[in-house]
C-alpha cells in the first residue's frame, strides 16, 4: 500500500513494543510513518522476553492489576484502561498468535515465544507502509530542531517530521540495543530525567566459598521469601555473588529501596514455607539416632544440601534445640548487600517523569515530541506487568501525536486494511 506523499510524517525512535505498536496506530491512520532503530532488526528485547514464554500481561481483576504499577498507578490508569489487557489479548490474537492464561493467572501467547508474533506484526506493519530505518542510531536534535542520526556507514541523517515519539527503552541488557544513552540527550533540552536504577534484579550476597563453588546457578525450589512483612512463594538462584530468580525479583522493589536507604536488607528465607513451625518442629524433635546434622536435616525436614548450606551460611552453629532450628529453618536470614546491575535487569526504574509530560505523553517543552515505553519513569513487578504498559503508553502516545496534528483517530483493529488516507 502505497501513502500520498503529503501524509504527514512521523518518527519513531526505537523499535520495541511501545514505538512498533504506536508506528501500527499511526500508520492505520494514515500517517507516513517511519521506525528508526540502532540495531539490525527491531524488537530484541521482545524476543529475549519471548525466551521466557513472552509473558504479555495478567488476567487478574483490573483493580488489583493497575496497583502493581504503585506509585505510577493514578497516571498509568487512564493509559491502560484505554487499552487493557484483553485489548492486548484481542490483538495479539488479531495477528494469529492465540493466548492462554497460565496457572498463576499470567498470559502468554499459545507459541509461548516471540518470534510467530514479531513476524506477523512486521508483515502488517509492512502492509502499512511503514518504513523502517535499521542501524539508525539517534544523536539528539540539531540547531533547526531535526532529529540527526548517525547511519550503519557512520553518515548524519537528518530529518524533521511533523512528529516524534521516542520510544527507546530503559538501559537493561544494552546489547539488545537500549543503553539509555537518550538520558543526556534530553537533558541538555532542560528536560529532567529521574536516575535509572534497576528493577526486577538480583542482589549481591557474600556468601563463602564453599557456597560459591558447590552451589552457583542451583535453585533454592519451593520456597519463600519475606521482606517488610511480604511474602512470596516461588524459587531464587544462588548465584556467584548473590541471589536471584522469580521470588527475588517479586520483592526487588522493597528490597533495593531498602539498600539505598540503609546499605543492606535482610531478607527471611523459609525452607519449608508448606511446614508449620510446629510440624516442622515435631519432625526436628524426633531421636537423631547417630545421624549426622546435615543427614537428620535432609531426613527430618527434608531439606536439598543447597538449603542446608544456605542454611549453614547464616548459622555456623546449629541450634540444638528443635525448636530454635524450626524457626532458623522458616526464616534464614540473609543479608543483602548490593544490587546487580541495570544491564543485568529485566527492567529500569526512573526515566522520563509524568510532571515532564502532558496527559498525551508530549514533552511540555518540545511540543510535537512524545515518549512511550520504558523510558517513562514508572515500574512494575514481572508477571506481564511491563509488556502492558509499555503497549498501553504506545498507543498513548499515538493518540497523542494524532490529537496534536488533529488528524481523526483511526482505532486498532486487527484488519490492516483499515487505514485511513489523508490526500
Ligand atoms: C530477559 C528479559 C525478559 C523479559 N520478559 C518479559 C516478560 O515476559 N513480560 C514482560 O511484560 N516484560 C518482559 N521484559 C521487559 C520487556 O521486554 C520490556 O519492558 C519492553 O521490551 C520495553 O519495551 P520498549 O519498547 O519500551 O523498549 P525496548 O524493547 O528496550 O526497545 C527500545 C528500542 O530502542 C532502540 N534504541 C535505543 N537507543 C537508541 C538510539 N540511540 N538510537 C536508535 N535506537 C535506539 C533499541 O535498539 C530498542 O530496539 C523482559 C525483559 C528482559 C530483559
Amino acid at each position: 500500500m502505497s501513502l500520498p506523499s503529503s501524509s504527514p510524517q512521523a518518527a519513531i525512535i526505537g523499535g520495541g513494543p511501545a514505538g512498533l505498536i504506536a508506528a501500527e496506530a499511526l500508520a492505520r491512520s494514515g500517517l507516513a510513518v517511519t521506525v528508526y532503530d540502532r540495531m539490525p532488526s527491531v524488537g530484541r528485547k521482545f524476543m529475549m522476553a519471548g525466551r521466557g514464554g513472552l509473558n504479555l500481561t495478567h488476567s487478574e481483576d483490573f483493580e488489583r492489576f493497575v496497583t502493581r504499577y504503585a506509585e505510577a498507578e493514578p497516571v498509568l490508569r487512564p493509559l491502560i484502561e484505554a487499552f487493557r489487557p484483553k485489548d492486548l489479548r484481542a490483538w495479539c490474537e488479531g495477528l494469529g498468535e492465540a493466548t492462554f492464561v497460565g496457572s498463576s493467572g499470567r498470559v502468554f501467547p499459545k507459541a509461548f515465544k516471540a518470534s510467530p508474533l514479531l513476524r506477523a506484526w512486521l508483515t502488517r506493519l509492512e502492509d502499512l507502509s511503514v518504513r523502517f530505518a535499521l542501524r539508525h542510531t539517534w544523536q539528539g536534535w540539531d540547531a533547526e530542531g531535526a532529529l540527526v542520526f548517525t547511519d550503519a556507514a557512520g553518515q548524519t541523517v537528518t530529518t524533521k517530521p511533523d512528529a516524534t515519539i521516542l520510544a527507546l527503552g530503559g538501559a537493561s541488557w544494552p546489547r539488545l540495543g537500549s543503553d539509555g544513552s537518550w538520558v543526556s540527550m534530553l537533558q541538555g533540552k532542560g528536560i529532567a530525567v529521574a536516575p535509572l536504577r534497576p528493577a526486577n534484579m538480583g542482589f549481591t550476597l557474600p556468601w563463602s566459598e564453599v557456597m560459591r563453588s558447590r552451589f552457583e546457578g542451583e535453585p533454592l525450589k519451593r520456597i519463600a521469601l519475606a521482606f517488610e512483612g511480604v511474602t512470596v512463594k516461588g524459587e531464587a538462584i544462588i548465584t556467584a555473588d548473590g541471589i536471584e530468580g522469580g521470588a527475588v525479583y517479586a520483592l526487588s522493589r522493597s528490597l533495593r529501596n531498602a539498600i539505598e536507604r540503609q546499605g543492606s536488607a535482610k531478607l527471611l528465607l523459609d525452607l519449608r514455607p508448606d511446614l508449620s513451625l510446629d510440624a516442622l518442629e515435631k519432625r526436628l524433635s524426633l531421636p537423631r539416632k547417630g545421624q549426622s546434622a546435615s543427614t537428620f536435616l535432609r531426613k527430618a525436614a527434608g531439606l536439598s544440601p543447597l538449603g542446608i548450606a544456605t542454611l549453614r551460611e547464616s548459622a555456623p552453629q546449629l541450634p540444638v534445640e528443635p525448636e530454635a532450628l524450626a524457626r532458623l529453618i522458616k526464616a534464614v536470614p540473609l543479608t543483602l548487600t548490593g544490587t546487580k546491575s541495570l544491564g543485568r535487569a529485566i527492567s529500569t526504574a526512573g526515566g522520563v517523569p509524568f510532571s515532564e509530560l502532558d496527559e498525551h505523553l508530549m514533552l511540555r517543552r518540545m511540543p510535537g515530541v512524545f515518549v512511550a515505553g520504558e523510558m517513562l519513569d514508572w515500574e512494575a513487578p514481572t508477571g506481564g506487568y511491563l509488556l502492558q504498559a509499555t503497549f498501553a503508553t504506545g498507543i498513548a502516545a499515538a493518540k497523542g501525536v494524532l490529537s496534536f496534528l488533529k488528524i481523526p483517530d483511526a482505532a486498532l483493529t486487527s484488519n490492516p486494511s483499515s487505514v485511513t488516507r489523508h490526500p
